[in-house]
């Protein structure tokens, strides 16, 4: 047995405040199913937990604004994946919700809770006796020398290459998100761009988030990019798997030519990943079959692939093509 304390919050600030005087073991309690799945395999062992599941300051999301779309971070993916209004204006942010998982999982999983799931690495996930820098720094890393097929292409270092697993963070990339979080010294705003950090020589360290922070909501600004947009998820089998390489894609057409286009790429990195110079060698360019692969190489440029995961670097570069691709064709039906 592992003793820990459990507090149920009743306000944002209550449950900053329990998180700051719990201390670094604390953890928040959202839907528990990257939590309890953890703490099963010995892989989280908190001294307390903190349930959020009363805030209501956090539940809900309202899509109908004109200037942005808000999500409280205890929305449910399922529900938000049921939106009308993402279905028809923001079809990449739903489709990377109800790609994910189950629908049983996503009936109990928030929103805040997806952005901060852990990494599927089975080293980090097996615990002892195997070497993981993520779990125990200092360890080394398994993966490196191991059965790295779903290891990260992009963004890895000497200390780890595990992949950031998410769907829902890939799409929100793409559509410039930001984070409002609270700590006890007040709220602030992250992109989510920033919220996540690259492995170097600390991968124990995955986010910019204090650990008293509690994410409160997530904005995406309104863009008419969103219409013609899709995630695209490659994965061994057609459901309920994480992605192999993901691309969520927006786009925004003159005729032929591309006005203005965002790729995120998922799946192949070690956090969520803006292909910015993807979409510089498309602005202003037709969309065809060669200056999408083109995009598709410049989103997977600089890959570092371990001895079992090669083939991803193409399987990357069509993920990105065929986005395009999709996104194009919705372009032409708007
Ligand atoms: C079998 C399986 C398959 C899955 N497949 C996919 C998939 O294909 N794609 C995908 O994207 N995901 C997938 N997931 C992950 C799943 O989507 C996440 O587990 C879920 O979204 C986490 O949300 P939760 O509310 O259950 O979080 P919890 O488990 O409650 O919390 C997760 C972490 O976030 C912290 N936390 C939660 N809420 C907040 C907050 N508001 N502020 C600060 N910290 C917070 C917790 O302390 C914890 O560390 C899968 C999970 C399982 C178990």
């Amino acid at each position: 047995m592992r003793p820990f304390t459990y507090t149920k919050a009743a306000t944002a600030a209550d449950a900053v405040g329990a998180m700051a005087a719990a201390g670094p073991g604390a953890r928040f309690l959202a839907g528990g199913t990257t939590l309890y799945d953890l703490i099963k395999l010995n892989v989280e062992t908190p001294s307390a937990i903190i349930d959020i599941n009363s805030l209501a300051e956090l539940d809900g999301f309202d899509t109908s604004g004109s200037n942005e779309l808000v999500f409280g971070a205890l929305a449910r993916m399922s529900d938000v994946a049921a939106d009308e209004r993402l279905m028809r204006d923001y079809p990449a942010l739903l489709e990377s919700l109800w790609m994910a998982a189950s629908p049983q999982l996503r009936n109990m999983a928030s929103l805040g809770g997806n952005l901060l799931q852990r990494t599927r690495c089975g080293y980090f996930r097996g615990g002892e006796p195997f070497a993981c820098n993520k779990r125990k720094p200092g360890s080394g890393c398994a993966a490196r020398e191991g059965i790295n097929r779903g290891h990260a292409l992009l963004g890895g270092s000497e200390s780890c290459i595990a992949v950031y697993p998410g769907d829902w963070a890939i799409a929100l990339s793409a559509f410039d998100a930001k984070v409002d979080v609270l700590g006890p010294t007040g709220e602030r705003t992250i992109a989510l761009e920033d919220l996540y950090r690259e492995p170097g020589t600390t991968p124990q360290i995955e986010t910019a988030l204090d650990s008293t922070e509690l994410i409160l909501r997530i904005r995406v600004p309104a863009t008419p990019l969103g219409r013609a947009s899709t995630y695209h998820k490659i994965r061994d089998r057609e459901s309920f798997a994480f992605a192999l390489a993901s691309a969520a894609v927006a786009l925004q057409m003159d005729a032929d030519m591309v006005r203005d286009v965002r790729i995120a790429v998922g799946g192949v990195a070690t956090t969520p990943r803006r292909a910015r110079r993807a979409e510089e060698t498309l602005v202003g360019q037709p969309l065809t079959a060669r200056t999408a692969r083109a995009a598709g190489e410049a989103a997977l440029h600089g890959a570092m692939p371990s001895a079992a995961n090669r083939f991803r670097i193409e399987l990357g570069v069509r993920t990105v093509a065929d986005a395009l691709m999709i996104a194009r064709q919705r372009a032409c039906r708007r």
